[in-house]
């Protein structure tokens, strides 16, 4: 690994240097629910603040698919960023149009603009290169270097994260360093037991790091919403809870697989059964061979780990020294459905030695769950991301800076 860093660019004293961030934050009603993602890019702001740089913030909000969708306008966190750095940030109204122009002409040594959502230009996420490319270059043309910071958005092949960095002076940011050093830990040198505990909604998502992780780790752990295409995939009945019928055989070969390297795959004894989606459904605990044995028949939906489960869960947390987790076990966001998620963070805030939660949107779970961050040894900015490089596959915004897996 020899990423390039910020001190490989030189002085930067009067120079601008246009950094993208992962400032995509949950809102709600306009309202920001969740700052994580802005506080961890503080610390290469403020780096570059010290270092007398005119600094010119981009990133993106959601997925507004190329045009202007008011709801995903970056106002809302300009003015939560402005709060954390305790200075005044400058919010263009585009991102390489008059106003971006003109506020980034008039910053003057350590002060900070931030550019409208990146994502409502179309080049932004294109296809086609030429049209990234293009985009890229009129990025390009506001500053005079480039720090890529946006963890969460390394695995893209984004204008904004791949084409400029070939265009300007380029260096990694202080948390993309930062998780790096943590992930390297996970896939070098583990310290042993490792489990890893996978959950939410999407298998097909997650089933290219259980290939990679399988020799690696000595137990697996599965709930969320996967758990169902699991138990369905040794013949179980899950009514109609979240099912991937294309991946039934997958899942199969990875059962035999685990069973060949003798690495224990530990899936739920028992599931929470609702009668239907939301907060106020009618829900019972069933062992997870009789998901389908409630008054709701075949219509019932697994929307959490059972209690068993959870404390079985926790324990062989409890016992490991390194531990990685993505995704939530249940449906957390709904209150009857959030213990089984709960259990196993606090599981991870006990353990003793490395507990890592990668993912914005896990980071944001256990957050609104009570937790707090240095509870954990590390949280991870980028779900994808994390989940890629643990899948040992190449990532294109880390690779355009020099790193190589
Ligand atoms: P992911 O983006 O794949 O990590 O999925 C996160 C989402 O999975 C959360 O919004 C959870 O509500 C959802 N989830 C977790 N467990 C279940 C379940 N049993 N059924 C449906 N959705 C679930």
């Amino acid at each position: 690994m020899s990423l390039r860093t910020i001190d490989s660019l030189g002085s930067l004293s009067g120079r601008k240097v246009i950094v993208r961030c992962d400032l995509n934050v949950p809102l709600k009603n306009g309202v920001i629910t969740d700052d994580g993602r802005i506080r961890a890019s503080l610390a290469t702001i403020n780096a570059l603040v010290a270092a007398e740089a005119r600094i010119i913030v981009i990133s993106h909000l959601g997925r507004p698919d190329g045009a202007v969708e008011e709801k995903y306008t970056l106002g809302p966190v300009a003015e939560r960023l402005g709060e954390l750095l305790g200075k005044d940030v400058r919010f263009a109204s585009d991102t390489v149009g008059d106003s971006a122009t003109t506020t980034t002409a008039a910053l003057r040594d350590g002060d900070v603009a931030l550019l409208e959502n990146l994502r409502f230009n179309p080049g932004e996420t294109a296809k086609s290169d030429q049209q990234r490319q293009a985009f890229a270059e009129q990025l390009a043309s506001l500053a005079d270097a480039f720090v890529s910071d946006g963890f969460g958005v390394v695995h893209r092949k984004q204008a904004s994260v791949f084409e400029l960095a070939k265009l300007l002076p380029s260096a990694a940011g202080t948390l993309i360093a930062d998780e790096l050093a943590v992930l390297d830990r996970l896939t070098e040198s583990p310290s042993k037991p490792y489990t890893v505990v996978l959950g939410g909604s999407k298998v097909s998502d997650k089933l290219g790091v259980i290939a990679h992780l399988l020799p690696r780790v000595d137990s697996l752990l599965i709930g969320g919403g996967m758990l169902f295409t699991f138990l369905a995939a040794q013949g179980l009945k899950v009514g109609a809870s979240l099912l991937e019928e294309d991946q039934l055989d997958v899942v199969r070969g990875y059962l035999d697989e685990a069973k060949r390297l003798g690495v224990e795959i530990v899936l739920p004894t028992d599931i929470v059964v609702a009668s239907k989606f939301g907060a106020d459904a009618e829900h019972v605990v069933r062992p997870a061979d009789s998901i389908e044995d409630t008054p709701f028949g075949s219509s019932g939906l697994g929307l959490d780990i059972g209690p068993d489960s959870a404390a079985r869960f926790a324990e062989v947390i409890r016992k490991s020294s390194t531990v990685f987790w993505n995704g939530p076990m249940g449906v957390f966001e709904l209150a009857p459905f959030a213990a089984g998620t709960r259990t196993v963070a606090a599981a991870l805030t006990e353990i003793d030695g490395l507990s890592v939660v990668g993912g914005g949107d896990s980071a944001a779970a256990v957050r609104a769950l009570g937790f707090h961050d240095h509870q954990f040894g590390h949280i991870s900015t980028g779900g994808g991301a994390s989940l890629e490089f643990l899948e040992g596959k190449s990532l294109p915004g880390l690779e355009i800076l020099g790193w190589h897996a």
